[in-house]
């Protein structure tokens, strides 16, 4: 990416195990460009999208396993201008501590947009099922089904903090990254039954406050 091009800190957050190393190397051009950050322990892998309204890079921040032992270090979170938090959806306890993860961010990150995002969709036996994410609607976050090892929305989320820092809804991806090769491959019924899933998820009324431990 030539050296105008405009760049986000992009924070990316959830419990170890979730796949956000795995998603963030995805991107090839990132893999071959990041830098290691020795005084925090961090990767920064900057990842460029080609958009119509002209170049735009994250520079997206990845743990090198900090999180499995408690929360990050102020550092981590400090001028971050968008994020995401990654959670497991064949692990519950993921989820559940997807609220943490956004108070630890937004403590330090006050208003910055944000993408929840589900990974492993790939997997047969989903635990955490659609009709069962809410956190995003309640804090108005968007929300995407990933799965990072097939490539599946693997843009999604960028597309969307893009239009949110740009300001502009029209923006678009002009040309898709290099993306390293699927590793797995999403049954296209499963893929049907899960993209309905979500959307009769979006139409359902939200739970009480008070239901929230029950899911
Ligand atoms: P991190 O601790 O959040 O950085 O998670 P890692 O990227 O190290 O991934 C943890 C484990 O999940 C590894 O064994 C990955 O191969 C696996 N994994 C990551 N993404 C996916 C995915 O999309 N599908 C499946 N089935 N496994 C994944
Ligand atoms: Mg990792």
């Amino acid at each position: 990416m030539a050296a105008e091009t405009p760049t986000f800190k992009l924070v990316l957050v959830g419990d170890g195990g979730t796949g956000k190393t795995t998603f963030v190397k995805r991107h090839l051009t990132g893999e071959f460009e990041k830098k290691y950050v020795a005084t925090l322990g961090v990767e920064v892998h900057p990842l460029g999208f080609h958009t119509n309204f002209g170049p735009i890079c994250f520079n997206t921040w990845d743990t090198a396993g900090q999180e499995k032992f408690g929360g990050l270090r102020d550092g981590y979170y400090i001028q971050g201008q968008c994020a995401i938090i990654m959670f497991d959806v064949t692990s519950r306890i993921t989820y559940k501590n997807v609220p943490n993860w956004h108070r630890d961010l937004v403590r330090v990150c006050e208003n910055i947009p944000i993408v929840l995002c589900g990974n492993k969709v790939d997997v047969k036996e989903r635990k955490v099922k659609a009709k069962a994410i809410t956190f995003h609607r309640k804090k108005n976050l968007q929300y995407y089904d990933i799965s990072a090892k097939s490539n599946y929305n693997f843009e999604k989320p960028f597309l969307w903090l893009a239009r949110k820092l740009v300001g502009n809804p029209n923006l678009e991806f002009a040309a898709a990254p290099a993306l390293a090769p699927p590793e797995v491959f999403i049954d296209p019924a499963q893929q049907a039954a899960m993209e309905n899933d979500l959307i009769a998820a979006t139409q359902a009324p939200l739970p009480a406050e008070d239901d929230d431990e029950l899911i």
